[in-house]
């Protein structure tokens, strides 16, 4: 693998640059006396090969330690002025005269080592800085070095024995105040799926708040903040406030909200009001391994899923259908759903699906409960978790008028939260 490290010390040391053009698995002629080389030239007719090798090598180990480009994705992504706009950072390429079939016609390297040229059979002219390429190399490594450390965090699914390990806990005040501890918040949530934040003030718009430093709130059909409460029973009449079983919020959404956060400002002191929490990534990993055919029944068979009222008397009519586990190409877990609420009665798949489909969610239903982690915020907490990830829910309370629970909460969406990351990653250069 190339680093800066590496680039580093190629600089440090005299080194010859050689740029060669050659064809067909040529290999270069070194003439090299010291310790680092740098060549480019072009592979089977459409590939740039950029290399880096040791004096000592003896260059037999042909592209082993070599980035490779594709011509036509070279030329496309040119940063000159004429092809890139820098300002917006976008393509400005004219498209409508685009050459697919565009070829090398000269490549060499600069007298700095720290760029590579190339004249194009459309008569352009590219500049390509190194350690820009490097970033891009298609290399598998360093791909998955920019999705997991860039793109996203990789998730690590957690089961109940290890919720307090991987639960983190901040400080209002830090998130608030220090770019780091947002940054390690954001983090948190988007690895392990939950984290609680301690410590805030009894005032309705912490939600708000917190929303507004990464961004904003994700709106729905119950507006921006909502409030969770039962109402209070009646004077001396105490009953139980029915246990909320384990469900992912708005699964009749295309666009789910991502990411719930829950203020509690006044809690039950009864014994219940606990909240529940459960990594479904985990539960379908155990589905996968222990019960591959309900794994796959039920990432395969789509759920009808609904919602209808009317909020401020607007009547709305909700549906969305999808798995309960669904998966991208690669097999990973996009978003999970669970309602038995929200679960329509049209169930819009071929029959002989629906039996085995039952089977399937009951186990998935049954693994879930068995994995939730029971634990009660307190007045200050915020409790944020992913809702495309995890299920929650609440157990029973005595619920009276002395021993209620008031919760205001919230969405936000994972793209503005990511970006977020991003930005607060490059400004801290890691
Ligand atoms: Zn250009």
């Amino acid at each position: 693998m190339f680093s800066t490290v590496t680039l580093t010390l190629s600089l440090s040391i005299r080194s010859i640059i050689r740029a060669k053009r050659c064809f067909q698995h040529s290999n270069p002629v070194h003439a090299a006396m010291h310790k680092r080389l740098i060549s480019a030239f072009v592979q089977n007719d459409r590939y740039i090969i950029v290399r880096e090798e040791d004096d000592d090598d003896g260059g037999d180990d042909e592209n082993g330690n070599a980035m490779k480009f594709p011509d036509v994705w070279l030329r496309d992504n040119c940063r000159c002025p004429q092809c890139f706009h820098q300002s917006s950072q976008s393509r400005r390429i004219d498209w409508d005269k685009f050459d697919i079939k565009v070829k090398v016609q000269d490549i060499s390297t600069d007298k700095l080592e720290k760029s590579i040229k190339v004249k194009w059979s459309d008569q352009h002219s590219s500049t390509y800085d190194l350690e820009w390429l490097r970033e891009r190399d298609f290399n598998a490594t360093r791909r998955n070095k920019y999705l997991t450390e860039f793109y996203r965090p990789k998730p690590v699914h957690w089961q109940k024995s290890d919720f307090n390990k991987v639960t983190n806990v901040f400080k209002f005040d830090d998130v608030i105040n220090n770019d780091n501890e947002l940054k390690k918040w954001l983090e948190s949530l988007a690895v392990y799926g939950v984290a609680i934040i301690e410590e805030s003030p009894l005032q309705k718009d912490v939600v708000r708040r917190l929303a507004e430093r990464i961004g904003f709130i994700r709106k729905t059909t119950y507006g921006e903040e909502f409030i969770v409460q039962s109402k209070p029973g009646a004077k001396n009449y105490a009953y139980l406030s029915h246990p909320l079983p384990l469900h992912t919020d708005l699964p009749y959404y295309e666009y789910k909200p991502s990411v719930n956060i829950l203020h509690c400002m006044v809690q039950s002191v009864s014994k219940g009001g606990s909240n529940t929490l459960v990594d479904a990534f985990y539960i379908a990993d155990q589905m996968k391994l222990n019960y591959p055919n309900h794994f796959k029944v039920l990432t395969e068979t789509i759920v009808d899923w609904n919602d209808i009222g009317s909020e401020d008397g607007k009547s709305f009519h909700n549906i969305w259908r999808s798995p309960v586990i669904c998966l991208d190409k690669e097999g990973n877990y996009t978003r999970i759903n669970h309602s038995i609420p929200q679960r329509d009665s049209h169930f819009s798949t071929d029959i002989e699906n629906v039996i085995p489909w039952y089977e399937a969610y009951s186990k998935f239903v049954q693994l879930a409960r068995e994995e939730a982690a029971e634990f009660k915020t307190k007045p200050g907490d915020v409790l944020t978790f992913n809702n495309i990830r995890l299920l929650h829910g609440r157990t029973g309370y005595d619920d009276t008028e002395e021993n209620i629970r008031y919760v205001v909460g919230a969405y936000l969406d994972w793209d503005i939260i990511y970006s977020k990351l991003r930005i607060l990653k490059s400004k801290s250069g890691c």
